[in-house]
């Protein structure tokens, strides 16, 4: 069926994937789109939340999802269109603190058994290798070369001789994505993951003080959305495709031309006619769980933004917390981030964030609001990852008129999420298809 600026458009989740298809959608000319969202909010897993009033030395707002604004071209873009301030939150540098031993470093400067010289050649190599994978007119997993990198990251480490960078860098990738899961978990994941440092500049990659939206992050997106056709708290039950797309909910039936689903693809199969293809590929989905438990601290450090030394040969619990900071200096409000397994308790969450509070000096914990919990970071396995998922991910995109645009497509992370969703609209919606590389000249996309 040729492709209609009149084609009525659903998009199923109305978080960064969802709005930035919206938004890209309408500047392409297409004007019947609706978004629609399980929750009763929009943003997904951005999600500022007000804890205090404003005054003069807090903003008030601590980030239950998404905590930093990482450099992207459409970020600018949609940040300049939307009137959010160009004066951001600058959230403390990142260091690592060392259970064991209580010693605190910045991440390149953590105990090694590397020299100085070495040191140095691998950081000045791995900033190098970064650049291979930091392309915009790639998002996603599409670059054939993830195919061959199927090996746990541990040995990706290895085989570069990047024993130092491992130990300077993976604390704060497991910190941020992978927890536990480091040992098992495909190369391109986390080199991907890493490779949005490359987008920054010297200082802000070795320090990682990385910034906040002033409004909250979450900003951005509610003014994004009111723009749009938005219909909140509908849980779909139901995804019939035929001539036309057929999505209903409890309360609401819509007829589309084109679908695309934002949401996780666990939860298309759940409810939508999967093909085999589609229900064989998503069926091999991983995902993790984590929770950010938010309380106010007395007796720590103001201004400290700390990720536990963990990997895989310095293990701690699932449930212990890898990174902690203050929300806002002075607030004595701190956000503590462990991840979660099968056994993992509430009970077990809050002993484990009042065991580290007390190895950092802390004296009281009381905890602001219950731990927010998210499922997070699709995935495959590497073997599925040697065995071309990807590519049979990508064949199945526009087939029955539906279109995947998420985390499992694009990797975490808002910019990648976005541009995964930019992409995607220019691929199969635009009259004259182009890819990201095009639209954004080789200077927005240089480390700023
Ligand atoms: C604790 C935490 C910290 C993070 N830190 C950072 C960071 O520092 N920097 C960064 O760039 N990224 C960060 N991320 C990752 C980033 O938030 C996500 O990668 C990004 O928000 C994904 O966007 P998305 O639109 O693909 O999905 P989501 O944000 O997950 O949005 C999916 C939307 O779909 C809706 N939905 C889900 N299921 C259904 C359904 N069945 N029916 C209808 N609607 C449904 C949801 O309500 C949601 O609105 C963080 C995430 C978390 C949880």
């Amino acid at each position: 069926m040729e492709i209609q600026h009149s084609d009525r458009i659903g998009i199923v989740g109305a978080a960064c994937a969802g709005l930035t298809a919206a938004e890209e959608l309408r500047d392409l000319g297409y004007q019947n789109i609706t978004l629609i969202d399980a929750k009763n909010r929009i943003g997904g897993k951005t999600y500022s939340i007000q804890y205090a009033d404003r005054s003069s030395q807090t903003r008030g707002i601590y980030e239950g999802g998404t905590v930093w604004v990482l450099p992207s071209p459409l970020y600018k873009k949609y940040k300049k269109r939307y009137g959010i301030s160009t004066t951001q939150h600058i959230m403390p540098p990142v260091q690592i603190f060392d259970l064991a031993t209580g010693k605190i470093s910045s991440p390149f400067l953590v105990q090694s058994q590397y020299s100085l010289l070495s040191k140095v050649r691998q950081v000045t190599k791995f900033f190098r290798e970064l650049s291979k994978y930091t392309r915009y007119d790639n998002p996603g997993y599409i670059n054939p070369a993830y195919r061959i990198m199927n090996e746990p990251s541990p040995q990706w480490f290895a085989q570069n001789d990047l024993g130092f960078i491992r130990e300077a860098l993976i604390p704060i990738a497991n910190a941020a994505q992978f927890g536990h899961l480091e040992e098992e978990v495909a190369s391109p994941y986390v080199i991907r993951l890493l490779a949005l440092l490359n987008r920054c500049n010297l200082p802000k990659k070795l320090l990682l003080n990385m910034p906040q939206l002033q409004e909250g992050n979450q900003e951005l997106w509610n003014r994004i959305a009111a723009t749009h056709n938005l219909c909140l708290g509908q849980t779909i039950k139901r995804v019939t495709r035929g001539k036309t797309i057929i999505v209903e909910t409890a309360s609401h039936h819509w007829e589309f031309d084109r679908l695309i689903w934002t949401a996780p693809v666990e939860d298309f199969i759940g409810v939508a006619d999967a093909s085999p293809e589609e229900r064989d590929i998503f069926s091999r989905v991983r995902t993790i769980k984590r929770a950010v438990i938010t309380c106010q601290v007395e007796g720590l450090p103001s201004n400290i933004f700390y990720c536990v030394r963990n990997t895989f040969n310095h293990p701690l619990p699932a449930s212990y917390p890898l990174a902690m900071y203050e929300v806002d200096p002075g607030s004595k409000v701190y956000s503590f981030y462990p991840f979660m397994d099968e056994t993992t308790t509430i009970e077990e969450l809050e002993n484990n964030v009042v065991d580290l509070v007390k190895k950092l000096g802390g004296t009281e914990v009381k905890l602001l609001t219950q731990p927010l919990i998210w499922r997070w970071f699709s995935h495959f396995s590497p073997q599925d990852l040697g065995n071309g998922i990807y590519e049979r991910l990508e064949v199945l995109q526009g087939s029955q008129n539906t279109y995947f645009s998420n985390e499992l497509t694009a990797g975490v992370s808002v910019p990648y999420g976005m541009e995964y969703a930019a992409d995607l609209v220019q691929r199969f919606f635009s009259q004259r298809p182009s890819s990201l590389g095009q639209i954004f000249p080789e200077k927005e996309l240089s480390a700023r």
